[in-house]
């Protein structure tokens, strides 16, 4: 459209321009050429058609084609035509009548391929009007000019359009294709194709989105198998139990004659496998609080009283489990997150240690602050984490030893937890061995000076 607009100017304006100044050009010429005329006839007191033949004789009449003089009641006394001469009629042209009235008068029109222009003036004796003179000119020369422009202007816009419509077609059509190669790759990932990628050459705007919806589709891909394999072990999780339930009470039902005694270890083996049920529910509700990404507005918390409070209680887990629990603090530890949250991540931590350990184990737990960060690091003298597993342990429900975890209590969820839980407040936790044995697990959470809340 804006093209067809620019063409249609280009088209019209340099015409009407030329048109007009050609006009101005006639005007001027052809109302000199009467002025001469006029200048003529000037000393005589009566017109007749003698007197202005012979005034009129010498005056050239170049490029004119024809000259009428009149008297003052528009009767012709002098025409240049020799054929069809108006001689003795009366020329009542618009112009003549104008002249006759006293004003000079210039019209001029293109049309037909030739301009036709007309000028008049009156002639004045004394004041007084004692006739006119009136010129034509019929030009074809100036208006074949102003043809050839206008050929010439229709074909450099026929050029220009039919180039333009050519690469407009060019691009369209290369745009169209890219833009549909996208829309497949969106409506076949929508229809859960995630492994589709969408083809886009080129380093332009719509390559550039392909790309970025490619790497959208390969993290919805990743985060599509981390559900489904999370939904797939965690009901695989819930099962175990559920099933070791369902296997003691059939036993309890079918058993004739069961003594009390072995009813009640069973009906105890029940109420453990419930405990486990209900640990893991609570550890997958709490990952799924904290991948729905709803977090308690954060605190400044000091980490010493909490690291307190759990040690006390972890004290007693270790004394039961004939471990060692010592810990120690250094430096001003204030964090911002939440109590319940520092909390967790040190009781997984501790309890890991001092699960893992087991009978006679050596756990040390310590908190300092270090430059911007406050670290807490749990360390025990256990069997430590074979190298290939040390970056899946935070996995969740990746145990290096499955039987033992389970024995022990585990859900494979508390170092998912931990380290969800970390990373939500800007902190990282890493596992590493220590070089004597055991494993030391290490919790960064950025340092917030000040009062704790
Ligand atoms: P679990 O409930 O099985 O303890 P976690 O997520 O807490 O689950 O830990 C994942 C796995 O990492 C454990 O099953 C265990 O194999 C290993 N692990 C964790 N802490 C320790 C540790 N202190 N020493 C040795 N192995 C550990």
């Amino acid at each position: 459209m804006v093209i067809a607009a620019v063409l249609l100017l280009l088209n019209t304006y340099p015409l009407l321009v030329s048109e007009d100044l050609v006009f101005r050009s006639k005007a001027s010429t052809l109302q000199s050429s009467v002025s001469v005329m006029v200048y003529s006839l000037s000393g005589l007191e009566r017109l007749t058609e003698e007197n202005v033949s012979a005034a009129m004789a010498v005056v050239e009449e170049t490029g004119i084609s024809r000259i009428l003089v009149t008297d003052s009641a528009g009767k012709v006394l002098y025409d240049t035509r020799e054929t069809g001469s108006a001689v003795g009629e009366y020329a009542l042209y618009t112009e003549t009548v104008q002249s006759l009235l006293g004003n000079d008068a210039f019209t001029c029109s293109y049309q037909g391929g030739a301009f036709r222009s007309r000028a008049s003036s009156p002639v004045l004796y004394q004041n007084q009007i004692i006739g006119a003179v009136y010129a034509y000119e019929y030009d074809t020369e100036q208006a074949a000019l102003l043809q050839g422009l206008q050929e010439n202007l229709l074909r450099l816009s026929a050029v220009i359009a039919v180039v333009v419509l050519a690469l407009s077609m060019v691009l369209s059509r290369a745009l169209t294709r890219k833009i549909g190669r996208l829309l497949t790759a969106i409506r076949q990932v929508r229809e859960g194709a995630y492994s589709h990628r969408a083809e886009i050459p080129g380093r332009d705007e719509i390559a550039q989105i392909g790309q970025e919806f490619n790497s959208l589709t390969d993290r919805l891909q990743k985060t599509e198998n981390a559900r489904r394999r999370f939904v797939s072990d965690a009901s695989h999780e819930l099962k175990t139990p559920l099933a070791a339930i369902r296997l003691l009470t059939d036993s309890i039902l079918q058993t004739e004659d069961i003594d009390a005694a072995t009813t009640r270890e069973f009906v105890a083996d029940i109420g453990k496998e419930a405990e486990r049920l209900s640990r893991i529910t609570e550890d997958l509700l709490r990952l799924t609080r904290l991948d729905s990404g709803v977090l308690d507005p954060p605190a400044r918390v000091d980490v010493l009283p909490v690291l307190e409070q759990v040690m006390r209680m972890m004290t007693l887990v270790a004394q039961e489990r004939k471990a060692e629990l010592t810990y120690d603090a250094a430096g001003e530890c204030t964090v911002l997150a939440t109590r319940d949250e520092i909390h967790q991540v040190i009781y997984n931590l501790t309890d890991n240690a001092v699960k893992y350990s087991g009978t006679g184990g050596i756990v040390q737990v310590s908190l300092r602050r270090e430059g911007d960060w406050v670290v807490l690091s749990v360390a025990d003298n256990g069997p430590g984490i074979p190298e290939e597993d040390i970056n899946r342990v935070f996995e969740r429900f990746y145990r290096v030893d499955k039987a033992r975890s389970r024995s022990a209590g585990g859900t494979g969820l508390g170092l998912s937890i931990v380290s969800d839980t970390v990373k939500k407040r800007d902190g990282s936790v890493e596992a590493a061995n220590r070089p004597g044995g055991g494993a030391v697990f290490t919790a960064r959470w950025p340092w917030k000076g000040g009062e704790a809340q």
